[in-house]
């Protein structure tokens, strides 16, 4: 089994971890790096750190549109196939490197893989659920982390070729906790561990018109707390053209960080009271490590978590961000939503059992 991966954001790099090791102790694996987060805290900080292998091959598409993204990576990425002629072509998650993977996959001819398949928000403004939609009707291998995602699927008219394997952040998460606990990261940062909260924002819904920006500084600025946001450079740059940034560094108790390496993130995640976010990974890793979960949006993927009565959609809306914050809950008993923490080696197994 030859398998050309490919990967290009931070979430992509986390899941990459687990599975690069499992896919090469089962067969060969290329891995391709498009470059879509090409800032060294956001890429060469978790190749690093998650023992990722170098890339063989980086498209190194840089800034852009999603629509000139697409077309450089899909054009880069054919070159690749064509002189790897691997078995199948796989893709992670629902971002542009994921569109434009599943897409030269297809005009190759190649069998297409997707981890993560079958997640729906059922929110067509979200570029992800494009994205998503598009890969999972073009793939012949669908490695579903849930339940909800086989019913997905069906409901689309897609049933073969579908595989329960887990959830691979959630090997991560396994692997890299016992890490993470000696790090002590919140001490760093002078908070205290259960007194905190720990925000991410960085979905363009929160920051790309005037009126979302202005809802988000809102959030941040009435969060009460201390709280530590380690800030996206997308979202840093959006906050700095809407003349936002300066009045945020003077909110009490918020301490602006820059991105944050996976394993000092999962410490600050472990030991805090509970997250604000929009980050799809985040929700769930909160949930693996039984931290309450605030999610600044109207929809997620991630619905069991919300079901279950570990997570809450606010919107972002600062005043219902303020009453969950009140009301955090962690049930006590967290049922294996996401598999047992060995998805990379299901996914080996069931590519295998699809390819040879
Ligand atoms: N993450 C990190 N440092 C940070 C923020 C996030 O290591 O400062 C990790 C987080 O633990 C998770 C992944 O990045 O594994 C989530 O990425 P992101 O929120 O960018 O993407 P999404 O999951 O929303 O697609």
């Amino acid at each position: 089994m030859r398998i050309v991966s490919l990967v290009g954001n931070r979430p992509q790099f986390v899941k990459a971890a687990p599975l690069c090791i499992a896919l090469r102790a089962q067969g060969e694996e290329v891995l391709v790096h498009s470059g879509q987060h090409y800032d060294p805290e956001l890429a060469d900080l978790f190749f690093d750190e998650l023992g990722i292998p170098t890339p063989d091959h980086a498209l190194e598409v840089g800034p852009g549109t999603p629509v000139q993204q697409v077309a450089t990576i899909m054009e880069r990425f054919e070159q690749v196939l064509r002189d790897e002629s691997p078995d199948a072509v796989l893709v992670y998650g629902d971002t542009t490197t994921s569109l434009a993977g599943a897409l030269t996959a297809a005009q190759c001819a190649i069998p297409l893989a997707h981890v993560e398949a079958g997640l729906r928000s059922f929110d067509r403004s979200m570029p992800e659920e494009r994205n998503r939609v598009v890969t999972d009707h073009l793939s012949d291998v669908l490695l579903v982390p849930t339940e909800q995602a086989i019913e997905n699927l069906a409901a689309e008219g897609i049933t073969r070729g579908v595989h329960l394997v887990g959830d691979v952040m959630f090997d991560a998460s396994r692997i890299f906790a016992p890490l993470a606990e000696g790090r002590a990261a919140a001490a760093t940062h002078g908070l205290t561990p259960g007194e905190y909260l720990l925000v991410t924002i960085h979905r363009a819904a929160a920051t790309d018109t005037p009126e979302a920006l202005d809802a988000t500084v809102e959030v941040l600025s009435s969060l009460g707390v201390p709280a530590i946001f380690p800030v996206h450079p997308r979202t840093r740059a959006k906050l700095e053209a809407g003349g936002r940034w300066d009045a945020l560094q003077d909110v009490p108790g918020l301490i602006l960080a820059p991105p944050i390496g996976y394993v000092d993130f999962m410490s600050l995640l472990m030991t805090s009271r509970a997250v604000v976010t929009d980050s799809g990974g985040v929700q769930k890793e909160a949930y693996f490590h039984g931290v309450p979960c605030v999610t600044v949006r109207d929809t997620t993927e991630w619905v069991e978590t919300v079901a279950g009565g570990f997570n809450v959609l606010t919107g972002m809306d600062a005043a219902a961000v303020q009453a969950a914050l009140a009301h955090l809950s962690m049930p006590a008993e967290r049922p294996p939503y996401y598999g047992d923490g060995h998805a990379a080696d299901a996914i080996a197994r069931a590519l295998i059992a699809e390819l040879d």
